[in-house]
């Protein structure tokens, strides 16, 4: 099977196709800068040494730090995680977020570890990267991925403050941190957000060549993986008024037409690992077939190449969704284009991730939160309004009412306003470069607006006078 950075290089150069920019320069765009190659040891369970192999690449330093998650995961290589940082220098380049990409793995199986055991790896790493200069708030800048959360984030943030003390910005060198550790409220939904975004603004795109109308109601939709992605990104869609028809899990998958009690769903599969004795619907053993099934919009919300040609043919989905990073191969995407299926790229829709860390440093930086400076002036503002209107028109609103107009953004409204113009204004880009230059699908065009960007920023720089 092709690697993720195989798959990656095929999108590019079918984008690359339609640009006339100097080939150097794209070829200087497609490549990977930096690749570390770690391998260390660390005492494990059984109080032996174990040699941990781990990879961090950085993909672009056409701006700086670089950015993206740290995946734990015994299927980690150095392609998977090279593709992964190219991924990521796109979809920076498409929510105008201004950092290079960059991507890192351990062969470790989190799942099977003790905490302890993933706490010393997650130091030893941070020890590693620190001393090779591959981490800090203007370097590289790591987040959640796959196996990797708010946990494994506060010891990063631990660890490098340790190894910097007279580093005032240290907070900034991680991002998805818990909120008690300087995080932001929202990261943790963000994805899943964003993927809600997304399609939304896909559904209302008379263009996209899909035959669904606008908005949620009744659409119905199978989401692939329960995590933190496919979970609040679901969980937002039913808030919305679609119908969960389908929920794919490693175990098992559940389908019912007439619509699944996601919640439920959800919260079995954290108290039991899995939901394949869940008593709803169809239950599918092999839980690939539930992809397969009828549906408006697909949500492939795990892992990479889970639609290939063994299944694009099968699925009866007009609208597929990837909230996961590389979730169809090249030549599945060709088969799913040539029936007429609607994709959402991953460069695109899974970006609100990266866009909420984005908050995230800028709040490390300037060391305090979004709502802090503007709570004040706002709540002023609206009262100065309020006793105008009431001393034209003579009547007194009740005052709860009141309260709640005078009441300034929090910081998560902040913070979940500002994502979904991102994700409104980044749609409207490439949507935009599609019609204009005729591109065939969706992901042709995030592809060559952020290699066009990227490229630009290179001569901006002057590597290319
Ligand atoms: N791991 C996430 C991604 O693939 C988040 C990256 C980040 O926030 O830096 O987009």
């Amino acid at each position: 099977m092709a690697s993720i950075y195989d798959d990656f290089s095929r999108y590019f150069d079918e984008a690359a196709q339609f640009s006339d920019m100097d080939r150097g320069l794209l070829e200087q765009v497609k490549t990977c800068n930096n690749m570390y190659h770690m391998s260390f040891p660390v005492e494990n369970e059984a109080g032996e040494i174990e040699v941990i192999e781990a990879y961090r690449a950085q993909h672009s330093h056409h701006r700086l730090p670089t950015k993206g998650g740290i995946r734990y995961s015994t299927m980690v290589d150095a392609d998977e995680v090279k593709g992964l940082a190219a991924l990521m220098t796109f979809k920076c380049a498409i929510v105008d977020v201004p950092f290079g990409g960059a991507k890192g793995g351990v062969c470790i199986d989190p799942y099977q570890r003790s905490p302890e055991f993933v706490e010393r790896v997650t130091r030893r790493l941070v020890i590693e990267l620190d001393h090779h200069s591959f981490i800090g708030p203007s370097i590289d800048v790591p987040a959640p991925d796959y196996g990797t959360g708010e946990r494994e984030m506060a010891w990063i943030a631990d660890t490098y403050r340790t190894l910097n003390p007279h580093d005032i910005d240290h907070f900034g060198c991680v991002t998805g941190k818990p909120l008690t550790l300087h995080g932001i409220p929202g990261r943790r939904e963000a994805t899943g957000l964003g993927v809600f975004h997304g399609i939304i603004n896909c559904l209302s795109d008379p263009e996209a060549g899909h035959n669904l109308s606008p908005g949620l109601d009744g659409k119905r939709v199978i989401v692939q993986g329960l995590g933190n992605v496919g979970y609040h990104a679901a969980r937002e869609l039913s808030d919305h008024g679609a119908r969960i028809v389908g929920i794919a899990e490693h175990d098992a998958g559940l389908y019912d037409a007439n619509g699944l009690d996601m919640e439920a769903i959800a919260q079995h599969r954290w108290e039991h690992g899995g939901i394949a004795a869940f008593p709803a619907g169809q239950v599918f053993a092999n839980s690939q077939e539930t992809l397969e099934q009828p549906c408006d919009i697909l949500v492939p919300a795990a892992l990479e190449h889970q639609l290939t040609v063994d299944n694009a043919d099968r699925i009866q989905a007009e609208v597929i969704a990837e909230a996961a990073n590389a979730p169809t191969t090249p030549d599945a995407d060709r088969i799913l284009r040539d029936r007429g299926i609607t994709l959402i790229p991953d460069l695109y829709l899974n970006a609100g991730g990266v866009t909420v860390s984005y908050f995230e440093w800028l709040k490390n930086l300037s060391h305090v939160s979004f709502d802090r400076m503007l709570v004040g002036a706002a709540d002023m503002q609206s009262r100065r309004m309020l006793d105008t209107m009431q001393a034209i028109t003579g009547n007194a609103l009740p005052l709860h009412e009141r309260a709640m107009l005078e009441r300034g953004p929090t910081e998560i409204d902040i913070v979940n306003n500002s994502l979904a113009k991102t994700m409104g204004e980044s749609y409207e880009r490439i949507s935009t470069l599609r019609r204009e230059r005729g591109l065939p699908d969706l992901r042709t065009a995030a592809y060559l607006y952020s290699l066009e960007l990227v490229a630009q920023s290179y001569v901006e720089l002057g590597f290319f006078p």
